[in-house]
């Protein structure tokens, strides 16, 4: 059903690298946006630390990890000291106080898979998710933020891959795509692999930094400011690492057998990982290993119908890149 097909040449692919740094840089967030969200944080911490003094905010996912999107919502964790907290109390109880400090839209979402508070600031007109210690995303996020330092081909890619993910409609977990965790997994494994190597594998380095949570523990290098211009023997432009990861996921990714792995840097078999088979609604069609939590499939989100969906999407993706004149403007077509 899948095309396999060998890429050609296309000899005009520097001519695109323009147009996609104009979109990378209209979607990056501008200063006075990161300072705004900086002065929620300070609002809520005051908010936070009158009924729990040793409580910590910190932000984690897009907006922390240096692939958010201008005018994007923040994510936020508390983290409180004491492990037999009821979450379901104290985010009622915060969200009471939240209330009473004039924030808006005010909801305690108790019974979702990650319980969360969400607010609206009216100051600074940016919403905001709070959950309650999840410590293993404030430490992947770290990860990715460290991996973005080293080159900045990977924030141009993941952004370009994002944005497009947003457009086409396949990055929406509820109807079984992928995270934009995924689709970031999936660009620093890219680039781990190519050749010469754009990015190391930094859980496979020397550790610097550890940290053990839930009895995970996350270990890796993570002083890259000396791991800058380690990507400098492979010259690729932007536009020919889009071209190359959507042609990897349309025609040359083993979808049968292979896993990817960030936390070793390959590529892992199936077999290794026990992931052959169907066990309860995680199918593994598509397998992107979690860097800390190995047994975590991130792919466990795509069934039957979504895999099909995801793998159009790629070869459409493939194809304008090879073909059209301007793939800017099909490539981020809304579907
Ligand atoms: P967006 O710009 O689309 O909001 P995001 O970077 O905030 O993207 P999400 O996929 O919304 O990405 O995830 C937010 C954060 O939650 C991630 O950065 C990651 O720390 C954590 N996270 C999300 N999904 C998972 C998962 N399946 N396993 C572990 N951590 C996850
Ligand atoms: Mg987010």
């Amino acid at each position: 059903r899948y095309k396999k097909r060998q890429v050609a040449c296309r000899g005009d692919i520097d001519r695109l690298n323009n147009p996609f740094l104009e979109i990378y840089e209209s979607l990056i967030p501008a200063e006075e946006e990161k300072a705004k969200q900086k002065q929620l944080l300070t609002l809520l911490e005051k908010i936070v630390c009158k009924e729990w003094p040793d409580a910590r905010l910190c932000l984690y996912g897009s907006c922390g990890n240096s692939f958010g999107f201008s005018k994007s919502d923040i994510d936020v964790c508390l983290t409180i000291g004491d492990e037999d907290i009821n979450k379901s109390e104290v985010l009622l109880k915060l969200a009471d106080m939240l209330q009473l400090d004039n924030l808006q839209n005010v909801q305690a979402l108790t019974r979702a898979r990650v319980p969360i508070v969400k607010l609206m600031d009216p100051s600074t007109g940016i919403s905001c998710d709070i959950c309650i210690n999840n410590v293993l995303a404030v430490v992947n996020t770290k990860l990715l933020r460290d991996y973005a330092e080293i080159d900045l081909r990977l924030r141009q890619l993941a952004f370009i891959v994002k944005h497009w993910a947003k457009t086409r409609g396949v990055n929406e977990t509820y109807q079984g795509t992928l995270s934009s965790y995924a689709y970031v997994l999936m660009c620093i494994h890219f680039l781990q692999q190519r050749r010469p190597a754009i990015l190391p594998c930094l859980q496979e380095m020397k550790t610097t930094y550890s940290v053990t949570v839930d009895n995970v523990e996350c270990s890796y290098f993570d002083q890259v400011e000396s791991l800058i211009g380690f990507g400098s023997r492979n010259r690729e432009s932007i536009a020919q690492l889009v071209w190359a990861f959507f042609s990897y996921w349309a025609y040359f990714h083993n979808y049968a057998n292979d896993v990817i792995s960030v936390r070793t840097g390959t590529i892992l078999s199936k077999r290794t990982k026990d992931w052959t088979k169907r066990i309860g609604n995680d199918r593994h069609l598509i397998c992107i290993e979690d860097p800390f939590e190995i047994s975590h499939d991130l792919g466990r989100v795509v069934d039957k119908s979504s895999i099909r969906v995801l793998r159009e999407e790629f070869e459409r993706a493939a194809e304008i890149m090879q073909d059209d004149p301007n793939p800017c403007v099909k490539l981020f077509e809304p579907y």
